[in-house]
Order: structure tokens, then sequence, then C-alpha cells
């Protein structure tokens, strides 16, 4: 018998080894290329300088179009709305459901400003305003992703973002329908076909066409999230995007197939995604492990789920629930699937996850494209300290200080005696004028 490469690797928390493999397998070095960087920042210099002539070079260039001028890259709303229309029934009306209900979710997410009023009259509070301005990635090179534009362009709608200009590569001149029909659907304003680097740079700082926005949002390669990178601070960027991830939790009791095919949902996206199931059953763990031996080849993208699962995927073995979470919340993954009878008893021991998917019928990929929330999510570990990408990322707040005559008097005294502290004397004088005598 020949030694065959296992589909994927197998974990027992209960080994002594145990955290040194998962932290092997957790790998959550950022990416950065030295090479890349330098290619990035020439591009964005020369749109920085020589705006739509550099654009319209570089879009040329790297995306194999032969375009004079920047409105020839534009594209006319009425193109959006043909898109559309072209699209078969079934997948316009797909488009318009996922739309509805990630719309309507989001709304639950808008922040009212507020304000209370203290004894003395002065009133205190928050005033929420959206961002006047958004600039959304969208990759064009190998992949279309139509629900990415749903998912992006729509919390920033539902936030009042006033303008909302999409950027997408078009290679050739070719452009995915579904995604122009995506874009008409979440209400995008404007559609450029411009990509990489110099798209990022050109909604940063503007060009004589494009205008110059506060904040950029949408997944990318790796010459897009450097350019982001870069201009983070200059504009806002939502996050650096890592592999995508999912850790199922099975209680054993659900369907191999089922899981077997979830783990894979992810692991088809990329060779770097990572697909993890942990459970306190072994002989579950085998039976899953038999259906991915069949399943696999059903795959039309198998060759990248088998990479990925044997680069990156586990099997692991606990001894109950507790430690399952505990092994979870270690990992903080991007999707946490709690397969099992209870989920809701679970559910406080959860810390960090960036979306969780209750229960056997409730597989990430419904959350990927229609449920409702958000399938931009936080991946790499950083659910430990961030979230789901909602509307409060296209809003900002101001703070609101309305003082009463005899409220302004008491507060002068104490910031009188702070601002002399820090032998800041105009600041306390400022304040010593308001003290009523
Ligand atoms: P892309 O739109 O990100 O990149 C295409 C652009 O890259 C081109 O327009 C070109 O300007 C630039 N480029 C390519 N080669 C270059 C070079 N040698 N020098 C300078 N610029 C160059 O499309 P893509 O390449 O297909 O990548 C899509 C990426 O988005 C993938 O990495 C995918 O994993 C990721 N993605 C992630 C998510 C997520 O949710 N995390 C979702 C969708 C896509």
């Amino acid at each position: 018998m020949t030694d065959k490469q296992p589909l994927i690797a197998r974990l027992d928390a209960s080994t002594a080894d145990f955290s040194a493999r998962l932290d092997a397998l957790l790998a959550w070095d950022s990416v950065s290329d030295a090479g890349v960087a330098e290619v990035v920042d020439e591009i964005l210099q020369a749109v920085k300088t020589r705006g739509d002539a550099a654009l319209v070079e570089y879009t040329n260039r790297l995306d194999r179009r032969e375009v004079s001028s920047l409105a020839d890259l534009i594209v006319p709303e009425s193109k959006l709305h043909e898109a559309l229309e072209s699209l078969p029934a079934e997948q316009r009306q797909a488009l318009e459901v996922a739309a509805e209900r990630i719309r309507r979710y989001h709304e639950h997410q808008r922040q009212p400003s507020w304000d209370y009023t203290e004894e003395d009259g002065t009133r205190l509070g928050q005033k929420v305003t959206p961002m006047a301005r958004v600039g959304l990635y969208v990759p064009g090179g190998k992949a279309s992703y139509p629900s990415s534009v749903l998912m992006n362009a729509i919390p920033a709608k539902v936030a009042g973002v006033a303008e909302l200009v999409m950027v997408v590569p078009a290679p050739g001149g070719e452009l995915n329908a579904m995604v122009l029909a995506a874009a008409a659907v979440a209400g995008v304003d404007k559609v450029v076909t411009v990509g990489g680097a110099q798209a990022v740079a050109a909604l940063a700082y503007g060009t004589e066409s494009l205008p110059k926005v506060d904040k950029i949002v949408g997944p990318g390669n790796i010459y897009v999230a450097t350019a982001k990178r870069a201009v983070f601070g200059m504009v806002d960027i939502d996050m650096i995007a890592g592999p995508s991830e999912i850790l199922v939790i099975c209680d054993g009791q659900t369907d191999p197939d089922w899981i077997a095919m979830d783990l894979f949902s992810q692991a088809e996206h990329d060779e770097q995604a990572q697909s993890i199931l942990v459970s306190p059953d072994a002989a579950f763990l085998d039976r899953v492990e038999a259906a991915m031996e069949r399943l696999l080849p059903t795959l039309s993208r198998e060759a990248i789920a088998r990479t990925s699962l044997a680069n990156r995927g586990a099997l692991i073995l606990v001894q109950d629930m507790d430690q399952a979470l505990a092994v979870s919340n270690r990992i903080a993954p991007e999707h946490l699937e709690l397969s099992v009878a209870d989920p809701d008893a679970l559910l406080p021991k959860v810390a960090h996850a960036g979306a969780i998917f209750m229960g056997r019928y409730t597989p990430e990929a419904l959350g990927d494209y229609c449920a409702g929330p958000n399938h931009v999510l936080p991946t790499s570990g950083t659910a430990r300290f961030s979230s789901p990408l909602g509307v409060y990322d296209f809003q900002k707040r101001s703070s609101i200080i309305h003082c009463s005559a005899e409220g302004a008097s008491e507060l002068a005294k104490t910031a009188s005696v702070l601002a002399r502290g820090e032998a800041l004397e105009a600041h306390a004088r400022s304040a010593e004028y308001r003290i009523k005598v």
C-alpha cells in the first residue's frame, strides 16, 4: 500500500502538540510584497500628479483597453439599467430579493443622533452624519462578484451616502452584466471601468474627471490591497481582508455531506482559504472525511479546494462542546457555524466571530448571498476587535455641547484649574470669562 497524502489534517485537542499545530495552521501573516509596493507607489504618484492621463495609460496597459480619454471609461447610467433588463428573469429576481433583504437588515443598524439635558440646562449629545462620497472597489480580474456589490453598496446607501462611485476593471473591455445589474439594484451613482492601484489612487486623490472620495471599501488583489493601505489616512478604508475562513462546530448529528459541502464552500474560494471542523465525535469526523473524499471530485473548482484543504484545512477532535468553543474563540473565525441541536445554548460562550450561523439549517452560503447580514467580515483573527461591514462604517459622529450660562460658569471653574495645571493660559482665561461673579 502506498502512503497517500491526507485530504485534510487531523488534530486532537487533547494532545501535547495541539497548540503548536493549531498555531502553524493559522499563520495569520498579512500579505505584503516589496516588489508590489514599489509598483503601487509609482502608480499612486503618477495618478496623483497626472490625473486622468495616467489613469487612462495604466488602464490601457494593465487591462488591455484602447481608450483615448477617461470619458470612455465611465459607464453611462442607461447601461446599468440595460444590464438589469438583459438578465434572465431568475437572476434579476434573485438580485432583487437579496438586495431587499440586505437593505431591510441594514436599516436596523442606522444610528440616530441623540442628546440629553442636564439639570443646569446644558445640553450634550451626538450628531450622526453620513459620509458624503464613498468609493467601492469591485474586483474584475479573475472573478466577478455581484454579491460583493450589494453587500458594500447597500449599507452605504442606507447610511445616507450621497454619492457612491464604483470602480471595476473591465479587462479587454469585458464587463459582467450581473455586476452592472447589481450596481443598478443597489443604487450606485457612478460606475467607472478602472481597476487596480490606479483606481484606488483616483478615488483617494481625485482626478480632473473623478471626484475624491472619503472612504474606499471593497476587496481586491494584492495591488488593490497595497494601494488601499498606502492611501489610508488621507481617506478611510474598510479593511485589508485576508483569506476567507469557516469554522464549523458540530455535535455529530448533522448529515456529513452537508458539513463536507459547507467546508468546501470556503475551500473553493482560493488556495489560502481555511476550512475547519471541530467535533467531540471521532467517528463523525471519519464520516465527514469520507464524504469529502467522495464529493470533492464532483466540484468544478476541485483543484483549488483540494489545495486549500491540504494547506490550511483541519478536522479537530475535542472532548466536549466547551473545548470546541475554546478552540473557536482562540481562532476568532470569520464564519462560525454552530451545527448543533441547540445553538442558543452555545451562543453565550462565543466570544469572537465575524458571523454566527445557528443550527443545522443555516449554512454560511445563505449568509454569503441573501440572508441579510453583511458578508464583509473580519478575517485572520481580527474578529477579536472588529465587526462586520455595516451602516455605522459609513457614518461619523460629531459631539454636541451647548452650555447654559449657569452650566458654563460651573464647568469653567473646573476647566480653569485643569488648564492652569497644563500651563495653558488662554484656555484658562477663556473659561474664566464665563464664570459668573
Ligand atoms: P482585481 O480587480 O482585484 O485586480 C485586477 C487589477 O489588478 C487589474 O485591473 C490591474 O490594474 C491590477 N494588476 C494586475 N496585475 C498587475 C501588475 N502586474 N502590475 C500592476 N497592476 C496589476 O481582480 P483579481 O486580480 O481577479 O483579484 C480579485 C481578488 O479579490 C482576489 O484576490 C480575490 O480573492 C479577492 N476577493 C476577495 C473577496 C473577499 O470577500 N475577501 C471577495 C471577492 C474577491
